[in-house]
């Protein structure tokens, strides 16, 4: 193979992945001075600019990265669109390695890449970045959004996340055994991390049965001390007999293998991603009779929260839009119900159609 060809063929597999999961736009930053390498993919900009946020990762392969990008910017296209809100979805990706990678030079040269894209794009911090890089960031662009309070910005998202996921989990609940109650019920939470403490926070509040597990053991004890809460072996989690199990740590726990064994009525948490394959396994916890509360829907408050800061933030404002979770929650589970669909894909099915409707208008 020809060099020209060589390159004509990478070319059209990257327009192809593109073409697959529908992309827009995916730009291609490299800087020899600070070394940086970014992509930013703009999955679709139908209801306003896309947005999300910047992650840092030392992936294995340039073919991971444009995977990753390419499936974070699309999920967060389904979530604006399911939550109402006028933004798009997008997402960056900067190849390297967090903790010795970055300088003040590299994040300012991200930013102003981010810049050339004029709004189209909006950035936010997310895996590998801290308030300081994006503090970079926003020297070279105004295109930056989930900063600190301090900055003028709406602070930590995740208090707001961990309401959107309560307001599903009752939902879920009120579908299921025709109560929104959770006092007496067991519920297990998968890391107790920003989103999983708040939620933690809001079950004990109701007086629910709460049990958590996590890889930190410091973690674990001051949850625990804090909120009565018990703690459970990690490795023990699909033995265990629960009514709700709520992941907030990593995505891809909801697989063939775990799903068989899961002792749980309910599955609804913070994580991004929690379906290892979204068809096959929300199909396989339908017909386990567990329901689902899709992931995307109801960890969308963060985004809810940033909006507002676009909007001009208000607290109260994004707590109020994010209790709306609840309704769309029970919507979709009784479309799911109706129609014999699994809820991931009721919810997806909603979250296009508002896309299509714009687009056709
Ligand atoms: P975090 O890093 O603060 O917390 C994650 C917790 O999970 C940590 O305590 C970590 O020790 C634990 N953990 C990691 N691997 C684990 C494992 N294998 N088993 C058990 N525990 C493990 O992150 P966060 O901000 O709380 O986010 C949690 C999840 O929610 C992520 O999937 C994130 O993408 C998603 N999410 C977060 C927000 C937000 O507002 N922060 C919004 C939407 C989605």
């Amino acid at each position: 193979m020809t060099k020209s060809n060589l390159n004509m063929h990478k070319s059209t597999k990257i327009l192809a992945k593109m073409d697959e999961l529908e992309h827009e736009q995916v730009v291609f930053c490299q800087d020899k001075e600070t070394g940086l390498k970014a992509i930013i993919a703009i999955h679709d900009s139908t209801l306003g600019p896309a947005l999300g946020g910047t992650r840092m990762w030392n992936y294995d392969c340039e073919e991971d990265a444009l995977n990753d990008v390419l499936r974070l910017s699309r999920g967060m296209s389904f979530k604006a669109a399911i939550s109402g809100i006028a933004l798009g979805g997008g997402k960056a990706v900067i190849i390297g390695d967090a903790s010795v990678d970055k300088t003040e030079k590299l994040m300012r040269r991200f930013g102003k890449f981010v810049d050339t894209l004029a709004g189209k794009y909006i950035t936010a911090e997310d895996v590998g970045m801290n308030t300081k890089d994006m503090e970079y960031v926003m020297m070279e662009t105004k295109h930056v959004t989930g900063t600190p309070q301090s900055m003028g910005g709406s602070g930590d998202p995740s208090p707001v996340t961990a309401y959107g996921v309560y307001m599903g989990m009752k939902a879920s609940a009120q579908f299921l055994w025709g109560s929104d109650k959770l006092d007496g019920k067991r519920v297990l939470v998968q890391g107790v991390g920003h989103v999983g403490e708040y939620l933690v926070k809001y079950l004990s509040d109701e007086n629910a049965d709460v049990f958590i597990s996590d890889i930190d053991q410091d973690k674990l004890n001051t949850v625990s001390e804090k909120y009565n809460a018990e703690i459970i072996e990690n490795n023990n989690i699909l033995d265990f007999n629960m009514d709700i199990y709520a992941p907030c740590a990593l995505g891809a726990t909801l697989n063939t293998q775990s799903i068989d064994k899961l002792k749980c009525s309910i599955v609804c948490g913070g994580a991004n991603n929690q379906l290892e394959f979204e068809e096959r396994d929300s199909l396989h916890l339908k017909r386990r009779n567990i329901v689902f509360a899709p992931d995307f829907l109801v960890n969308s408050g963060g985004l809810i929260n940033v909006y507002s800061e676009i909007k001009g933030y208000s607290r109260e404002k994004s707590l109020e839009q994010t209790k709306n979770i609840y309704k769309t929650t029970l919507d979709i589970l009784n479309k799911s119900r109706d129609e014999g669909i699994t809820s991931y894909s009721a919810a997806l099915n909603i979250a296009k159609k508002r896309i299509a409707d714009k687009k056709n208008n």
